[in-house]
């Protein structure tokens, strides 16, 4: 049996209390961030006798000290099952309560993120992000509600959405890539690229939302069952070490690491290009980001040109697999020209992208 189940649609909140009941659960805790503590607070009241606690405290990067608060609190009310409204963050909190406890989680995603299909937690302690990879942090049960997304800010949808794009992006090109991976991740990508406009002008288009929604949740499939190169070491060194919010991160980076594995994977960024529908995969993205507003510098994040070298050493300290070998010196050029906002490149080999292997 697999070990997550999967909901999917418009109106799936109303099955909420049934898969806490299947789950076992009878003293619910709903999890949530500040800004969907109005959210949170309505599901605690329609799960009835079911909700017993509620911690709305969910922060970035799911610091250590966040999630030892709220188990402390859940433990003294005697919680046995987490729902989990939100993002990346909300979720991470949920999975970083679950590893510690056991405790099943029913998820509600509210962003783009993904982290709600994969089996990995990325926690931040003393200043560094950290991965555990485990079937215990993989939520039991995923229930996606479009109108649970309609409300989710345009800036925040483009960014969450290139999240999105760059699980799907680094799968192409992950060693342990095969034909199902491929399509999947070519598919995410083909829906968030058709998706985004959409969103951008008319957040609350059910049709768009879903697509972008499906393809998040493809692209997280993705990411749950191949390993991530260069892009997501990065994002979470300039996360967890430099406090760089998370999907911003990745959008201004995701057309720089494409430009930077252009030559090393031809075939897999070709791909990429095809799924966007444009000749040059990196000015191309760079470009529909702009379109939508999304950020393209790293200068207009916080980042201190000072830090860049420090960034660039700190990315490149760590053996992990990527097309193109990262060195200190390259990294630390990829990341000025991301600081400056510089659009990247990758000019179309003369015969195309067709693939010739
Ligand atoms: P987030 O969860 O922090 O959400 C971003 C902001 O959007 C928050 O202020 C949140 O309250 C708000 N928000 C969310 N949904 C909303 C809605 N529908 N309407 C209005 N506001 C809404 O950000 P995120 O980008 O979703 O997640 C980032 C975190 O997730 C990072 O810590 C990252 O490392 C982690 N992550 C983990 C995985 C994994 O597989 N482990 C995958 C992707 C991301």
């Amino acid at each position: 049996m697999s070990p997550q189940r999967v909901r999917f649609g418009s109106g799936t909140i109303a099955e909420l209390a049934a898969e806490v009941e299947r789950l076992g659960g009878t003293r619910v805790a709903v999890l949530s961030g500040p800004a969907l503590s109005d959210l949170a607070h309505q599901i605690g009241h329609t799960l009835g006798p079911l909700g017993v606690a509620a911690f709305g405290k969910a922060a970035m990067h799911t610091p250590v000290e966040v999630t030892e608060r709220a188990l402390g609190l859940l433990r003294g009310r005697d919680v046995d099952c987490l729902v989990a409204v939100g993002g990346g963050s909300t979720i991470g909190l949920s999975k970083a309560l679950a590893f510690r406890t056991g405790w099943p989680q029913v998820v509600l995603p509210t962003t783009y993120a993904g982290s709600e299909v994969t089996p990995v937690l990325g926690q931040t302690e003393y200043g560094q992000k950290h991965t555990i990879t485990s079937p215990d942090v993989l939520p039991e049960s995923v229930i996606y509600d479009v109108e649970l997304t309609l409300d989710l800010p345009v800036e925040l949808s483009v960014t969450s959405g290139m999240n999105a794009l760059a699980h799907a992006v680094e799968a192409l090109y992950a060693p342990q890539a095969d034909e199902c991976t491929e399509r999947m991740a070519t598919d995410a990508i083909a829906r968030i690229a058709f998706g985004l406009p959409l969103i951008a002008d008319c957040p609350t288009d059910p049709g768009a939302r879903a697509a972008v929604l499906f393809g998040a949740c493809q692209a997280g499939c993705c990411l749950a069952s191949v390993g991530m190169g260069l892009h997501h070491k990065l994002c979470h060194t300039l996360g967890g070490a430099f406090g760089l919010p998370h999907s911003q991160t990745h959008t201004v980076l995701l057309p720089h690491v494409i430009a930077y594995n252009a030559s090393a994977a031809p075939d897999a960024i070709g791909l990429v290009g095809k799924a966007l529908g444009v000749p040059d995969p990196a000015g191309g993205l760079f470009d529909l980001i702009v379109r939508l507003g999304g950020p393209t510098s790293l200068r207009r994040l916080g980042m201190a040109e000072c830090e860049l070298r420090n960034a660039a050493e700190l990315a490149t300290s760590t053996s992990y697999p990527n097309p193109r070998p990262p060195t200190t010196d390259d990294v630390y050029g990829m990341l000025r020209a991301a600081w400056s906002g510089d659009r990247p490149t990758v000019p179309a080999p003369a015969d195309g992208w067709e693939r010739t292997g």
